[in-house]
């Protein structure tokens, strides 16, 4: 299996490469030459361990990595850093299983992934004999950038360089990533909002007379986004174990379908799911979860991608994004893996800010569905299901389980179905609070303690200590500067 671009003017890559290198040289992402099944028997599964069940999609999907080198990376990645023995936790909540990806050291699903990354990147670094250091740039909207930064704090070899916008992430976030530690990480923020940074940092990838100058000073840039099909792969992992542990529980029988619901913004994590399906695994929907921001509620519906709306800032501020990269990924699939035809859309979008899929796609995304929450809907849900079930939700999977009772009302569909829980409730606590009916402060963490009298859920231990912690990053640049500031960080 190799690596090739969604817009095929790249040569093809071994998985090292792609991991390494990140983004296409022609702007495209990297996509695997063909999806592989599923190497066990769907029985079998519920038997299986997270790590063994990660060990084995990664197997199937990096076959340039050992067997050993694989679990050498599942198993320092997925330990004692998790403050749940299975990873990831299943809760039933009402009619629907939250699957809850937040037991990470940054506390939102974002860890599932950025903790094996840098793994995954350090061994193909030495398989294939990199003598150059890796520049890992990443733009986030809160959650990537902590984790990233995390995951590659302290990794010899490599630099690691977060812009996110300045006054658009929650408290919580911006001072997870101010108080980062570790003698190669740099925090910026940038004037703008999400698409801004990753915009900046796809036009640097793209910046061949950069790629020069830092080659000469032996740097190699890299991306710790979900464009990153490192990044991308170990996602799938949990959508496939989850099943098992369904069946294993007695809530489905082996084979039964399930549909999945997905807070989404970059359509990462939705994208991981449908890989699973593409496995092989009995995946009927996929609920595709939008805030305000519902670029992809209309795409999904109508089969045109436009930028040219409003840009809010929401209670959700993970998925306020209008430009969702991984999407590029989907259509190229849909497409019958037609790669001018994706570079023509891409084109399009860029140029003009839009595109619409000729017809033979629209009825390939019949496997999704797609809706969205208003804030006020999200603040209503996270106190009814608190009230209803002594659940609390952050606002982003909040605006998932929104998104699935509009779509069990419209269409009446009693499959079971998982939500992807991506964040803890601590860090959107304002958000929280308000939604449950008490004053908010102006203090973020005034409002993490309330939180936790007033429901009696415990603050996880990473954000427990955050105030206490100094801030060592304050850099914010105009998005115009971005280039030049990498520079200056790497000379
Ligand atoms: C990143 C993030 C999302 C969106 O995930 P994508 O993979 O970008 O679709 C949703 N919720 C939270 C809490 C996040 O951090």
């Amino acid at each position: 299996m190799k690596y090739i671009s969604t817009r095929g003017n790249s040569t093809e890559k071994k998985s090292t490469e792609a991991i390494i290198q990140g983004l296409a040289s022609d702007k495209g992402l990297f996509i695997p030459s063909e999806i592989p099944r599923l190497p066990i028997d769907l029985s079998m599964l519920s038997e299986l361990t997270y790590h063994q069940v990660a060990s084995l999609v990664l197997m199937s999907f990096f076959p340039d990595f050992t067997r050993e080198e694989i679990e050498h990376c599942v198993f320092s990645a997925y330990d004692s850093k998790f403050d749940h023995s299975n990873i990831v936790k299943i809760e039933k909540v009402g009619d629907i299983e939250v699957l809850e990806l937040f037991h990470g050291k940054t506390a939102a699903f974002k860890d599932m992934a950025l903790s094996i990354l840098p793994h995954l990147m350090t061994t193909a670094i030495k398989k294939e004999k990199e003598n150059n250091k890796i520049c890992i740039l990443a733009a986030t909207s809160g959650d990537t950038g902590k984790a990233a930064l995390e995951g590659f704090a302290n990794v010899d070899g490599t630099e690691i360089v977060v812009f996110y916008p300045h006054n658009a992430v929650s408290k919580v976030q911006e001072r997870q990533m101010t108080t980062q530690e570790g003698n190669n990480t740099h925090v910026i923020a940038i004037k703008g909002n999400f698409d801004t940074a990753q915009s900046g940092v796809k036009q640097i990838f793209a910046d061949d007379k950069l790629a020069k100058e830092l080659k000469s000073m032996n740097i190699k840039l890299s991306s710790a986004n979900s464009i990153n099909i490192g990044r991308l792969i170990p996602q799938v992992a949990y959508y496939i174990y989850s099943y098992g542990q369904l069946v294993k529980q007695g809530k489905i029988n082996c084979g039964e379908k399930i549909n999945i619901v997905v807070p989404t913004g970059n359509f990462g994590n939705i994208l991981a799911a449908y890989y699973g399906k593409k496995m092989g695994m009995p995946f009927n929907k996929f609920i595709c979860a939008s805030n305000k921001n519902n670029v992809l509620t209309d795409f999904i519906n109508t089969g045109t991608y436009s930028i040219k709306r409003d840009f809010y800032l929401t209670n959700s501020p993970s998925m306020d994004i209008l430009i969702s990269s991984n999407l590029e990924r989907l259509l190229y699939h849909i497409s019958g893996e037609d790669s001018n035809l994706i570079s023509n859309l891409m084109n399009s979008l860029e140029k003009d800010g839009e595109y619409s899929l000729p017809k033979f796609m629209l009825n390939e995304l019949d496997d999704f569905y797609g809706n969205f929450a208003s804030e006020e809907e999200t603040e209503t849900t996270i106190s009814k299901v608190w009230k209803d079930n002594e659940y609390l939700l952050d606002t982003h999977t909040a605006v998932a389980y929104k998104v699935y009772d509009k779509y069990k009302r419209e269409t009446g569909d009693n499959t079971k179905t998982i939500i992807a829980g991506t964040a803890s409730p601590f860090k959107f606590s304002d958000s929280v609070i308000k939604s449950l009916g008490y004053d908010v402060d102006e203090d973020g963490f005034k409002n993490m303690i309330t939180v936790q009298e007033k429901t009696g859920v415990k603050i996880p231990n990473s954000l427990a200590d955050l105030e206490k912690k100094a801030i060592l990053h304050s850099t914010v640049i105009n998005s115009d500067n971005m280039k030049n500031k990498i520079k200056e960080i790497l000379s």
